[in-house]
């Protein structure tokens, strides 16, 4: 797809009802479950486009764990560059200090314009400290939440308020995670079929998660 087509009217401004997901993650390696999810939301919310945006610095895990973003990038883009709704974003890595969404979403609404729909898109997991989150009342009327859990996912966890505006999508291939996928890797153990051949191949090239 033409992106200056499908996301720009004919003056070449940005369509007033652009409809943009923001696939948030780690991504430590990405794998098949999360660009599941980014295509489902895709076709379900009618979204234009999908861009991923890799954490910098998360915000409740310490840097030491995690892998150098420059590969967490690189597989990002090498999983993502076939789909031509997909797009990978450096805005989190080129912005110091902790990974905060509502500073993710600001910045996305300055570039595609106040009025652009956002649908922030994440594991359930990671919204159960939602009541944590760094300006979350903010965040709220900003963005609209898509969680992706995995089926037989526990909903009960969510805090009920924040259940009323969260919108849940059951991916079976989050079965798959990336901690099993290093686990996997560490131990010698198959990942092809979880990983797209380019991301396995970069793994073992570059000795990650050995
Ligand atoms: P996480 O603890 O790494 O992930 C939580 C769970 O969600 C894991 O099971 C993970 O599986 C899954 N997951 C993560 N990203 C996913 C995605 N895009 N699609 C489907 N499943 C996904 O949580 P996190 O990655 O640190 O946080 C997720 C997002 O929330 C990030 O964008 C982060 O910046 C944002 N966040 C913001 C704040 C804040 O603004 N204060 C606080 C916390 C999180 P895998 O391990 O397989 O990916």
């Amino acid at each position: 797809m033409n992106s200056s087509q499908s996301e720009k009217d004919k003056n070449g401004q940005f369509e007033k009802d652009l409809r943009l997901g923001i696939m948030g993650g780690v991504f430590d390696p990405i794998h098949i479950g999360h660009l599941f999810t980014a295509e489902e939301a895709r076709i379900k919310f009618n979204l234009h486009k999908v861009i991923f945006v890799p954490s910098l610095q998360p915000i409740h895990k310490r840097n030491d764990q995690i892998t150098d973003i420059k590969h967490r990038l690189k597989m990002t883009y090498l999983a993502t560059e076939d789909n031509p709704y997909f797009e990978v974003s450096k805005i989190e890595i080129n912005r110091p200090g902790p990974s905060y969404t509502i500073d993710t979403v600001r910045e996305f609404r300055k570039i595609y314009g106040w009025q652009t729909n956002i649908f922030f898109i994440t594991g359930a997991d990671a919204f159960l400290e939602i009541d944590t989150w760094y300006k979350k009342d903010e965040l709220i009327k900003l963005c609209q939440f898509v969680a992706a859990t995995r089926p037989g996912y526990d909903l009960d966890k969510l805090n009920d308020n924040f259940k009323k505006v969260l919108k849940i999508m059951e991916i079976p291939a989050l079965a798959i995670s990336s901690t099993d996928i290093r686990y996997r890797v560490k131990n010698n153990l198959n990942i092809k079929y979880i990983v797209l051949e380019e991301v396995r191949d970069y793994i073992y090239k570059n000795k990650l998660y050995v």
